[in-house]
């Protein structure tokens, strides 16, 4: 049967080709087991080759006008609304989440590339003009040459798009490693960037794992990297480029906490909470799934559990709210970890993992979990489960719940539950991480600002799109003049004006 499926092309110097590597992996919908493709890890040949076309492509990439690649990626942004009904259903049916969610995926991706079309006033260097008498210093912001992109299989749709338009419009050439295990959304946002006047060579596409990885860390034509996934491998992928000389950013794992004080809108907090941390089946790098109650807000955890249970549990495209995990492997190892939660003493308040969904005896379904008498030391709070788990810790007072946090190694997203101004600033001005919300459960922010991360989530300056990553994608060159004077010259250009 796997004999049949179609296979997924690398992209090099503009063509679509099939990879002659012996390794493959299926591509598997995870509400059904069923195998869509064959993904090819691919060889070093073709990953030499693609960093090859690129390297070629930049020649002249990087002196076509800032407009005419503004306009690549005007022309992109209507392609993908034109065809999002099929991408957010590619999405869906690779990666399990819901369509609503696969549409949002595909829509906060779809935001970085109407950014990118605004190029022209974001790639403007600075000016000042007679820093000595007649000497003036300005800058340029200049394209690295080829950068590499590595992302996650949680938003196959919006984390390459938060890469390689930025890449692309500030005057790189680029070469995209998707995640393995759910690439064919990517290629169709690929391919519609083709359609859209990407030329041959400017934007490449390798599959593959840790060894395509590596050799992307290695390769003295890559300038920069740009990785979006887990801290483990995050952490790999900076050493091992930055000692190879490059530029890297990497935005890796969390465990969020959602602050719930005893004067937030009750109703509000708890719906927010509950769409936060089973949301996408939990799999979001800013799912909230540490709740920390503080003072009386601990009386509302039947509430809490109440909404939770109220939720479907389906396959993402009968559009439930919770759809799959994206493996057998990771529902085994969210079962692991609920499990050493238990003998560890957390109080099991709700439990999903039983669930069975009509029609779909295979997927891979975790139904909402809620586990409370949660501390640090246990795996549960310790480390990233990546489902639709939410454990509940409990603090005595604000300050309490700042100390708790700020001790996670991990610094992504947190959100507080207030109605006190007050309560807010103070939780704003001392919490050490990257995404901060008030009364907004998951603050990624819009392509405006850049998304950034403290602590143990990020390692590198500068973030993933916004003005931060016209930074990180181009060098700035600093050029000071002088012109001296030319009386000769100078009547010249008199008489020829006065003519
Ligand atoms: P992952 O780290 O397993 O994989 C990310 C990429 O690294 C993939 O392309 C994969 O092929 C590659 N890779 C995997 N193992 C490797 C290895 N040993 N050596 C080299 N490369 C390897 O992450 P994932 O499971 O795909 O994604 C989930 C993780 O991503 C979570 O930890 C989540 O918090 C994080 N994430 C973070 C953000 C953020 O912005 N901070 C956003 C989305 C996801």
């Amino acid at each position: 049967m796997t004999a049949t499926l179609p296979t997924v092309p690398l992209l090099i110097q503009g063509e679509f080709v099939e990879s002659a590597t012996t390794q493959w992996r299926d591509v598997v919908n995870p509400a059904t087991q069923e195998p869509l493709a064959r993904v090819p890890f691919a060889t070093a040949d073709e990953i030499n080759a693609a960093i090859a076309s690129a390297k070629a492509a930049f020649k002249t990439w990087r002196k076509t006008p800032i407009g005419a690649r503004a306009r690549i990626f005007l022309k992109l942004q209507q392609l993908i609304r034109e065809n999002m009904a099929d991408l957010a259903a590619t999405l869906t049916a690779e990666q399990g989440k819901t369509l609503a969610d696969a549409e949002g995926d595909v829509f906060r991706g779809l935001e970085v590339v109407e950014h990118a079309a605004n190029i022209g006033t974001l790639q403007m260097g600075e000016f000042a003009e007679n820093v000595a008498s007649g000497v003036d210093t300005y800058t340029l912001l200049q394209p690295l040459g080829v950068c590499a992109g590595i992302t996650p299989f949680n938003f196959p749709a919006m984390i390459p798009l938060w890469m390689f338009p930025m890449a692309i419009a500030t005057g790189n050439t680029f070469v995209l490693k998707p995640s393995e295990q759910d690439p064919l959304v990517t290629m169709k946002l690929v391919k519609l960037a083709l359609e859209a006047g990407v030329p041959p060579g400017v934007l490449n596409v390798i599959h593959g794992g840790e060894d395509a990885v590596n050799a992307l860390c290695d390769h003295p034509d890559i300038k920069a990297i740009s990785f979006v996934g887990s801290t483990r491998v995050g952490t790999h992928v900076y050493n091992r480029a930055s000692l190879n000389g490059k530029r890297v950013q990497c935005m890796m794992g969390a465990k969020n906490h959602a602050v719930v004080m005893p004067d937030a809108n009750r109703e509000q907090a708890l719906n927010q909470l509950v769409g936060a941390a089973f949301g996408a089946a939990g799999q979001r790098c800013m799912a909230t799934t540490v709740a920390v109650l503080v003072g009386a807000a601990r009386e509302w955890v039947p509430e809490l559990v109440a909404k939770a249970q109220g939720l479907r549990v389906g396959a993402g495209k009968d559009n439930p709210d919770v759809g799959p995990m994206i493996s057998c492997a990771a529902r085994q190892r969210a079962l692991n970890l609920v499990a050493q939660g238990l003998e560890q003493g957390a109080v099991l308040e709700l439990d999903g993992r039983g669930v069975q969904v009509d029609g779909y005896p295979n997927g891979n379904f975790f139904g909402p979990t809620i586990l409370s008498g949660v501390k640090p030391g246990m795996a549960v709070y310790d480390q990233e489960i990546f489902g639709p788990v939410l454990v509940l810790t409990e603090a005595d007072s604000l300050d309490e719940a700042i100390e708790l946090i700020n001790s996670n190694p991990n610094g992504n997203g947190t959100a507080i539950f207030t109605q006190n101004g007050a309560v807010a600033r103070k939780f704003q001005e001392d919490i050490d991480v990257g995404q901060v919300g008030i009364n907004v459960p998951i603050p990624v922010p819009v392509p405006l600002f850049s998304f950034t991360g403290s602590r143990g989530s990020k390692l590198g300056d500068l973030g993933p799109y916004g003005k931060q990553v016209v930074m990180f994608y181009t060098q700035t060159k600093t050029i000071t003049q002088r012109w001296f004077d030319d009386p000769a010259s100078m009547g010249k250009v008199n008489t020829t004006i006065s003519l």
